[in-house]
């Protein structure tokens, strides 16, 4: 016998049994190992999960695939390395660390042990590791509870000595190509984490919709009466850095009398939204070149910092210049067509500075404070106190107007801080400079590159070459920060310095170099505080160097890990160190698969770069991407809108498998609904319909006390060995082999389906995999076994027939199992465990048909397509007779269908129609006039119908009360039944298990 299954199984229990199972008794090992000795290769590379905070659901999309293939590919047979990836160093955390401590500042950073920044950077450094010890420990069990497969004892941590070396390994080659600078430039900045953030960390998602109050200002022009430049700005706070006003010189500019006298110049075009209808006249219209090189006033000009620039720079201060469209484009759409350029305060504003030599105004410190050099705006904050400078503005009465302004603005991706431009030092890695050693820039090559990758979905390749085609260069020094890739530059500055920097490549190379500090540094990971004991001395001039204070940006951590974490059995060295030709074994990636948004300029930009540079190889062979997963209402998921499900809670309320195949049947391509109500829809739709055939299959199979044939053990003696490819099995793999048309169809079916399952999985399309499947247990559930119900049990003496049903659907389950356990691995475990009595479906293999002669069912297409059509004149014969309002329990001599099906009805075998007229229930069909099936007609009187409808209908009233009296399926009855039935009494017995019969006037049941 068969385990019995129960029809209100709780699922998520289920699961947890599972898991407890597996890990308990080592079947996760066994399914690591089972292809540890073979030669084929399946080379999954994890994109690091940020151990930061506990999973939402949305990170089990990109999980459940991330387990999906390795299954699949270990089913197949391929050697895997099954490592998961944690993602550990960098603004994250330490933002999330400073929350937990209640630290705002640098300082309170640096004073968390009071009086020793040193020790309190080590602590502050120490408490990062923690935090990510933690999560990582609950993310891990939080996806082996997503059913996820890996070698959770050694999964790789961004924040190890491996991964920080390789990256020092990376830089080193980057600077042999000549490729690493130190730059001076306008950076975007974060006040709150007093650091830069590079052009890779702004996304779109981290703009936000921001209201500023823009400012129409009046720049008095020198040496004219009452005649201004107008100049429009959304960021006030950078009005003392103006240095230039920038024109178009081929736009059109007016100067307009406004009611009062004064004038003023605008673009032509922006009269009207500027002045509406609030002014006398036009003066004058000239192009843009004529305004050039005159000088104006500014309001700020005594600032001392200010002052200095004026002085320092007469001929090139406070002057209209033309733009470089390709720098700066001028808008026509809104403001005066005249741009308010400070050099220091903006990058468009800088590059334009650079062109044309412009000097500038350093306004800002670290925090956002104005400089001491700022005069009265000196230490006041710019962004939080913007009201200082209009307010300053007014007195002076220079300003038009003002108006509140809606716009998109960029804030800091992690602490939502909104950004400032700075100028500062920043080190890049160049993308347009000549490699030293060969001709090719890292740009070029890094396009090259990225065209041997196949992306999923293809305009993934469209995205990255936009995005290498525009980006600046790579800016990766992080200033003021702690918890990050300790940057191995050392830089020859300060006072006697020679000005050169070198960049070490390996512990082993610092070691040698080291002149001071190993001993200090010794036993500790390559992060601050301790690695900045180290000094080297400088090799042009002697002078002792430490390294650079900065971090490194922290998309350097995770594009490195191709090469750093391949390691044997996922532990020490790297094997791109030690033994490289068993590296290439798993280099490039077959597979990698993350979200789209973002990562074409994060991770898969950094994997790309980091690739080009190691090997000029790329690092993976094929990407899939998904998009963003949102609340079922639409909307992105946020706790404080209620949509939000956390992971924990969506897994014991849905069920994992149900989540996983939600996620497995989605287009990756398209923004993915999320929530509990389409969790009931797909679990409904699919997972129950599955659990009811195998409910039904186990049940049945009891009654009739079917086993398959290993199970009775007398497999000499038969031909029917009913099984799948079961390993441990000596017996050949074959499948039943008999006469019945629908069994004939359902296996023709199911090779069909393993087989384009497989190479929908091939091509990694998980999507058109699961929707086969479903469409499979579709027809499985509601024509195989809807149309099988009258051969098994009560209903049918063919025992031939009936043990033939069973091998076919046992067939078809055991190896079904297989098939979805990739996707369902939970379902499969129960089904397959229940079926085989085997350890576990995560050790078996894919069902192959590969050979023919070893009996396994042969696809039978023609049989196949006359099913389609036979189930189409089902529909339309349904419909047909709900038209003319006659249920189904009511047999019919002939029903006229009409339809629009034009397949040849002609080629439908007699078997076929048979099945057809069974399940509408009737003798005869006519299609459109036309078309007769059987062509002798069935004849058969009004009263011989109308008895065989009131018999079905006996019968079926007998079962109904049967259920609702509560009995089970093998229990006897005492029967009362009409007279009229007396004929048909044995046939009622033994159809509803009656052990008696009487008869009387009304149907009773004890
Ligand atoms: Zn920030
Ligand atoms: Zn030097």
């Amino acid at each position: 016998m068969f385990k019995p299954v129960s029809s209100n199984e709780n699922f998520p229990e289920m699961e947890k049994k599972w898991l407890e199972h597996w890990y308990k008794s080592g079947i996760d090992k066994k399914y690591r190992e089972k292809n540890k000795d073979s030669k084929k290769y399946f080379s999954f590379l994890d994109g690091p999960i940020t151990a930061n905070n506990p999973m939402g659901v949305h990170h089990a999309w990109g999980r459940t695939y991330k387990d999906l293939w390795p299954r699949f590919y270990n089913l197949l047979g391929f050697k895997q390395r099954f490592q998961n990836g944690f993602d550990c160093q960098g603004l994250w955390v330490e933002v999330e660390v400073e929350k937990e401590l209640g630290l705002h500042t640098k300082k309170d950073i640096e004073n968390l042990v009071p009086g020793d920044s040193k020790a309190s950077i080590a602590k502050f450094v120490q408490l990062c590791k923690d935090r990510v010890s933690k999560f990582s420990k609950i993310q891990t069990e939080q996806s082996k509870r997503l059913g996820y497969f890996a070698d959770w004892d050694h999964s790789y941590f961004t924040m190890s000595d491996e991964n920080n070396y390789m990256i020092w390994n990376f830089l080193k080659k980057c600077y042999d190509h000549g490729w690493i600078y130190k730059g001076h430039e306008s950076v975007p900045w974060c006040p709150r984490c007093e650091t830069a953030i590079s052009q890779h960390e702004m996304l779109t998602e981290d703009y936000k919709e921001l209201v500023h109050e823009s400012v129409y200002l009046e720049l008095p022009i020198v040496g004219r009466k009452n005649e201004y430049l107008l100049v429009w700005t959304t960021t006030p706070w950078t009005i003392p850095a103006n240095i230039a006003v920038t024109v178009h010189k081929d736009y059109k500019y007016s100067l307009v009398e406004k009611t009062i006298g004064d004038l003023f110049w605008v673009a032509k075009d922006l009269i009207a939204s500027v002045f509406g209808k609030d002014y006398k006249r036009i003066i004058k219209t000239v192009k843009g070149e004529e305004l050039v090189g005159l000088k104006y006033d500014s309001s700020f000009d005594d600032i001392p910092a200010v002052k200095k620039v004026k002085e320092e720079n007469p001929d090139k201060f406070h002057t209209v210049i033309a733009t470089d469209e390709m720098i700066l484009p001028i808008s026509l759409t809104e403001g005066t067509g005249m741009v308010h350029t400070a050099v220091s305060a903006g990058v468009e504003d800088f590059k334009l500075g650079k062109k044309y030599g412009l000097p500038m105004i350093p306004v800002i410190e670290d925090n956002a404070d104005y400089r001491s050099d700022m005069g009265f705006l000196a230490g006041k904050n710019a962004k939080k106190h913007p009201e200082i400078i209009l307010n300053y503005l007014r007195k002076k009465d220079v300003v038009f107007k003002t108006h509140h302004y809606k716009h998109r603005y960029p804030a800091c991706w992690r602490c939502k801080t909104e950004l400032v431009w700075k100028v500062e030092d920043e080190w890049y890695i160049a993308m347009d400079q000549p490699s030293k050693t060969r001709n090719l820039t890292l740009r070029q090559r890094m396009i090259k590159v990225a065209k041997l990758i196949r992306w999923m979905p293809e305009f993934g390749l469209d995205r990255e070459l936009d995005w290498l085609k525009n980006m600046h260069d790579w800016l990766i020094s992080k200033k003021n920060r702690y918890w990050g890739l300790a940057l191995p530059i050392y830089e020859c500055g300060g006072d006697g310095g020679c000005g050169g920097f070198e960049v070490i490549g390996s512990k082993k190379e610092l070691k040698k170099r080291a002149i001071s500090g190993w001993k200090e540094f010794k036993g500790h990971s390559p992060h601050k505080p301790f690695i900045d004991e180290v000094k080297i001395k400088c090799q042009k001039c002697g002078k002792i160097v430490s390294r650079l204070n900065d971090v490194g940006n922290p998309w350097l951590d995770a594009g490195i890990v191709a090469y750093s974490t391949i390691a044997k059995d996922n532990q020490g060295q790297p094997l791109y160190l030690k033994d490289k030709k068993e590296w290439k074994n798993w280099f490039p990636a077959d597979f990698i698969t993350e979200s789209f948004p973002g990562q074409f300029k994060n991770w898969f930009y950094a994997l790309i770069a980091m690739s080009t540079v190691m090997e000029n190889e790329p690092p993976f062979k094929r990407v899939l991407g998904f998009a963003t997963q949102l609340g079922e209402d639409g909307r992105p998921m946020h706790k404080s809108w209620g949509n939000a499900i956390e992971f924990n809670e969506g897994a014991d309320k849905i069920g994992v498998d149900v989540m996983r195949w939600m996620f497995s049947r989605h287009n990756p391509a398209d923004n993915m609904l999320f929530g509990y109500k389409r969790a009931d829809e797909v679990r409904r739709q699919f997972y129950l319909m599955l659990w009811n055939v195998y409910k039904f299959f186990v049940e049945y199979a009891n009654l009739d006390q079917w086993l398959p044939v290993r199970k009775r053990n007398f497999y000499h003696t038969r031909v029917s060995p009913l099984r799948g490819p079961l390993e441990s099995e000596k017996i050949a793999n074959s499948s039943p082999v008999n006469k019945n048309i629908l069994d004939k169809w359902i296996l023709s079916r199911f090779t069909s389906l393993v087989i384009s399952v497989e190479k929908n999985l091939k091509e990694f399309s998980a999507k058109d995999a699961t929707l086969e499947i479903e469409k499979f247990v579709s027809d499985l559930s509601t024509w195989f076994i809807r149309r099988s119900r009258d051969r098994i049990w009560v209903n049918s003496d063919d025992r031939k027939d009936k043990d033939n049903f069973y091998s076919t659907l046992y067939y078809v389950l055991v190896n079904l199992s297989i098939v979805i356990s990739p996707f369902i691995p939970f379902v499969a475990e129960e089904i397959y465990t229940n079926l085989t009595g085997n350890e576990s479906v995560n050790l078996e293999s894919w069902p192959s048909f590969a050979k023919a002669s070893e009996g396994k069912p042969k696809i039978n297409k023609k049989l196949e397509q006359e099913m389609e059509i036979a189930r189409k004149v089902v529909m339309a014969g349904q419909t047909e007779r709900k038209v003319v309002g006659v249920k189904i329990r009511i047999p019919l001599a002939n029903l006229k269908v009409k339809t629009e099906l034009t397949d040849n009805l002609k080629s439908i075998s007699n078997q076929v129609w048979n099945i057809v007229l069974k399940e509408l229930n009737i003798k005869n069909i006519t299609i459109n006039n036309s078309f007769h099936y059987p062509e002798k007609e069935v004849r058969i009187t009004k009263k011989q119908l109308g008895k065989e409808g009131r018999l079905r209908e006996l019968i079926r009233q007998i079962q109904t009360e049967r259920k609702s009296k509560g009995l089970k399926l093998d229990d006897r009855i005492n029967l009362t039944i009409p007279l009229e039935f007396e004929k048909e009494k044995d046939f009622i017995a033994k159809r509803v298990l009656a052990k008696k019969i009487s008869f009387g006037d009304k149907v009773v049941i004890q």
